[in-house]
């Protein structure tokens, strides 16, 4: 009989896969997932349906991207971040930021190099670097603040380090890193010589006086850093599954060599779109986005705290980590089980963003999404009130 490769035995299927049946089988508020229950700007997808009936971007657009997406892209990091980046060879288009990771791992790290993870982890990041044939190497994040131990990180760093994945703000803890954790990580990186890719699929997502701050902007970090965007988070269009990379012409040419046999090109038409939505919709937009996730990440808290739920205040991102521990006994998974069946609420145990040396320390916590109507939040308030009980 023929059988699957070694290399994907490990990787199962995705918990986000578990979690949505279970969820569906049982009726219960679903707050797994991170994708809105609510859709992106109306102009936008009229810019797609356009797109489509246009009859000029029916066909395969050119392997890195449409130009008009990676102007759009370079304009956006100027005006954002006052970086200087030529769009045609600094910017590449990728489907969704998944494959941007994962293009990026396979065009910037060797076989038996040593990548960087800081975990809780987004779960593509650990199954790219083994399936490049490089070593991950763990840093974890200490609840309740989710920092990491600055001895910690630095152990971790040595000459066979070829790159670190950073992600900020950052899923699933909610954490902004802050010009000192970036630093230090700047420092490390540059003396170590050591690639960042940094996922900043989240970087509109930031609540209250949170700064988002790219790696790339830090002194010396430009050359040193590919950084990773998704229009399924900026523009809240998760199943457009457009993202980029970029950064120094080297290296997203390493990521383009590996992206043009992997994905080759991206959708035709949702790149005219997306680079719509870059080039009209003005910088209120990005400040309504704050405004409504704010409110949501409120009623989030407000509804944690209805079932004795402990959580650090999420700084960015749609995402907060609860700690269990006083109302349940029992692992993140059976929490998780518990919590859909008995209580009618799904959330997602941490379990697949801790590498198994560190998943003692996601067993009391649970990852909920509160990208949802406010509605559903308040559904959800009343639910867990129940755990209380
Ligand atoms: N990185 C992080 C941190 C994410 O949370 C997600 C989506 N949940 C992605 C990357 C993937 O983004 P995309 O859908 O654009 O592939």
């Amino acid at each position: 009989m023929p059988t699957i490769a070694r290399r994907v035995v490990p990787f199962g299927t995705t918990i986000f896969t578990e979690i949505n049946s279970l969820a569906q089988q049982y009726n219960a508020i679903n707050l797994g997932q991170g994708k809105p229950d609510f859709d992106g700007p109306a102009e936008v997808v009229e810019a797609f349906r356009r797109a489509l009936a246009d009859g000029s971007y029916n066909q395969y657009a050119p392997g890195p991207g449409a130009p008009s997406l990676r102007q759009a892209i370079a304009d956006f990091v100027g005006r954002f971040y006052n970086l200087d980046i030529d769009p045609a060879r600094g910017v590449l288009v990728t489907p969704g930021a998944t494959e941007a990771i994962f293009a990026s791992i396979m065009g910037l790290v060797d076989p038996g190099d040593e990548v960087i993870i800081i975990e809780p982890f987004f779960d593509s990041y650990a199954p790219g670097v083994l399936m490049a044939g490089a070593t991950p190497v763990y840093v974890p994040l200490y609840a309740p603040d989710w920092t990491f131990d600055e001895d910690e990180l630095r152990a971790a760093f040595n000459p066979r380090t070829r790159a670190l994945i950073l992600n900020t703000p950052h899923n699933p803890t909610g954490r902004v890193f802050n010009r000192a954790e970036l630093t230090l990580i700047a420092e490390l990186a540059q003396q170590f010589d050591v690639t960042v890719i940094s996922d900043e699929v989240y970087e509109h997502l930031v609540f209250d006086d949170y700064q988002h701050i790219p790696i790339a902007t830090l002194p010396g970090m430009f050359e040193h850093t590919v950084t990773i965007g998704s229009a399924g988070k900026s523009f809240g269009m998760t199943g457009w599954k457009v993202g980029w990379v970029y950064g120094p012409e080297t290296l997203v040419q390493g990521v383009g060599q590996a992206h043009q046999f992997i994905a080759f090109a991206v959708n035709h038409p949702a790149q005219q779109a997306v680079a719509h939505a870059f080039n009209t919709l003005p910088g209120s937009y990005y400040e309504d986005v704050r405004a409504l996730y704010t409110t949501k990440r409120d009623l989030m808290m407000q509804a944690l705290q209805a079932g004795n739920l402990k959580t650090a205040l999420p700084q960015g991102t749609y995402f907060a980590m609860a700690d269990f521990s006083d109302v349940f006994d029992g692992d993140s998974r059976a929490f998780a089980e518990y919590l859909i069946k008995e209580i009618g609420v799904a959330c997602i145990p941490p379990t697949a963003f801790y590498s198994a040396e560190h998943q003692h320390l996601g067993r009391t916590q649970a990852r909920f999404s509160f990208a949802k109507h406010d509605e559903m939040l308040h559904a959800t308030a009343e639910r867990l009130a129940r755990l209380r009980a």
